[in-house]
């Protein structure tokens, strides 16, 4: 299997999980998974901000898209179903140009153009 293969990434994420116990541990408490993803979500904009360049960047996000895969883990869903399912969804949907930046989005409560 291909190391850039979903099925594989999950399968490390798990063997993370077991080596540590975060089943028995509170490691896979859906409410600190959030905290941890938010923490990792700061630390990917300070390494935006603060110039920190490519490497720290994909650091951070390799940290923010191993919490998911985990979370994947924790909430017992299919991340993969649910990615493609969304992604389907994201291509139909509309976008716009909002200060300078595309938005795509359902636009709900929002004038139409
Ligand atoms: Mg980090």
């Amino acid at each position: 299997m291909s190391r850039d293969s979903y099925q594989e990434m999950s399968a490390a994420v798990q063997a993370f999980h077991d080596k540590h116990d975060f089943k028995g541990s509170g490691g896979e408490d859906l409410v600190y998974r959030v905290a941890l993803m938010s923490e990792e979500l700061g630390e990917i904009s300070a390494a935006v901000t603060k110039g920190k360049g490519q490497a720290a960047l994909a650091e951070e996000c390799a940290d923010l898209l191993i919490l998911l895969l985990g979370t994947e883990i924790s909430g017992g869903f299919d991340m993969s179903a649910a990615f493609w399912e969304k992604m389907d969804e994201l291509m139909q949907r509309p976008a716009r140009m909002i200060d300078g930046r595309i938005r795509v989005s359902r636009f709900e409560g929002v004038e139409p153009e």
